[in-house]
């Protein structure tokens, strides 16, 4: 099939040195591997590859505190030992799932610059789709790390995009609530949230539940979708594909942010769905029918040999060419990670039950649409913003500013990373 959507790719070569440590679940070492995936299946010859630019910290404080941000950087200098004070750890939950680490800041950097040029690129049609699966980050709050997030790159890259685009759909399909990025535009129509999740026996974060649908002139545009352990692929499209085609239909959007957590997929460490990667890039399929401006960006997932399968799938689906990556992995940096099959595709776990049945299923189903009947179509205006870049208006003017530099540099970037990131 032939593609004619232009993608680019955000890689940072560096990204998978940062270590969160060693008994913790977040390797990003895992994106180093889709990104050997990548270049082993031939994939990148297709994209546009870009290095990142480091995000500065004006860029971030668009939506996080600085006094935040500032400590951030401490740690980025001595870890944990530059951090000893307790209560700021505390005020800014630099602890536990989110312990400070050497480099801490510039990993956020990475990532959020990835993303910010990423929706700098479809501000400008430099793009059609863009990838950064460094990206995802979807916990992240304005002044706290949570869930293994420091900083919100969704969250900065949809203030960047609604600079240009009337109205921002964000599609979370992590297996935990996308918290960080519902919070931040609860009262606001500019963006719709779309979140599908394990919800109940006290799963992370908690939230997410169906009577969460927004605040104030957001109301009804947060749409949650609470599941139970065992999704499958089949009840995962029973209810994806009818919801976002009823969104998409009454919201009208103009972009689209998709939030890749490969944590719903089966034998995750830390999900319990059943998906295979084909029934999580089902998912990609069916938004790109609709043909918009669309950023795409990684998350969780915690069996990391895994999530490198599924990103470079995810990748050839993106490409329109995934008919065309054989199942059998090719030889790769990291190919006895892959064993007993090495091959890309997993096979659902037949000992998991599903514990969404047909009935419960259809009461999602119905109320999710019932929602969404109070919708106006097609909503707000340019001259409406929602409360963070309203609050952070100047943030903003002077943000794009940096972006345009940014998009400037990423050209450049581009020709540098042709010859030292891909070709390894
Ligand atoms: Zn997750």
């Amino acid at each position: 099939m032939e593609n004619k959507r232009k993608v680019s790719y955000y890689y940072d070569s560096d990204v998978g040195d940062y270590y969160y440590g060693m008994s913790h679940p977040m390797k990003p070492h895992r994106v180093r591997m889709a990104h050997d995936l990548i270049v082993r299946y031939g994939l990148y010859k297709q994209l546009q590859v870009y290095k990142p630019l480091h995000a500065t910290l004006d860029d971030m404080a668009a939506f996080h505190h600085r006094d935040y941000l500032e400590y951030l950087t401490v740690a980025d200098r001595g870890g944990d030992r530059a951090t000893a004070n307790a209560s700021l750890k505390a005020k800014f939950n630099l602890k536990g799932d989110c312990p400070v680490f050497e480099g801490v800041f510039r990993y956020c950097q990475s990532y959020v610059g990835a993303s910010l040029g990423g929706a700098v690129q479809l501000n400008h049609g430099q793009a059609d789709t863009v990838i950064n699966w460094a990206g995802g980050l979807h916990h992240a709050k304005t002044n706290q790390a949570a869930g293994f997030c420091y900083v919100n790159d969704i969250v900065l890259a949809i203030l960047e995009l609604l600079k240009y685009h009337k109205r921002v759909l964000y599609i979370d399909i992590d297996i935990h609530h996308g918290d960080g990025v519902e919070e931040a535009f609860f009262d606001t129509d500019r963006v719709l949230t779309v979140s599908f999740h394990k919800y109940g026996d006290d799963f992370f974060p908690g939230t997410g539940g169906p009577e969460e649908v927004g605040v104030d002139t957001g109301k009804y545009y947060a749409v949650n979708v609470p599941l139970d352990d065992g999704m499958d692929d089949a009840s995962f499209a029973f209810l994806f594909e009818p919801i976002m085609e009823e969104v998409v239909a009454r919201y009208r959007p103009e972009a689209i942010v998709l939030q890749s957590g490969a944590d719903s997929l089966t034998g995750d460490r830390l999900g319990r769905f059943n998906l295979t990667i084909k029934g999580h890039a089902a998912c990609h399929k069916f938004m790109m029918k609709f043909g918009l401006p669309m950023l795409v960006v990684g998350g969780g997932g915690y069996k990391i040999k895994n999530v490198a399968r599924c990103w470079a799938y995810e990748t050839a689906v993106l490409l329109g060419v995934e008919a065309s990556v054989p199942d059998d992995l090719p030889p790769n940096e990291y190919y006895e990670y892959f064993k007993p099959d090495y091959k890309l595709h997993l096979t659902p776990d037949a000992t998991l039950k599903n514990r969404n049945d047909q009935g419960s299923l259809a009461r999602v189903l119905r109320t999710v649409l019932d929602n969404l009947r109070h919708i106006r179509p097609a909503p707000a205006g340019p001259e409406q913003l929602p409360g963070p870049a309203g609050a952070a208006q100047q943030q903003l003017e002077k943000a794009a500013e940096a972006g345009r530099r940014r998009a400037e540099g990423d050209a450049r970037a581009s020709d540098q990373a042709d010859g030292m990131d891909v070709d390894r």
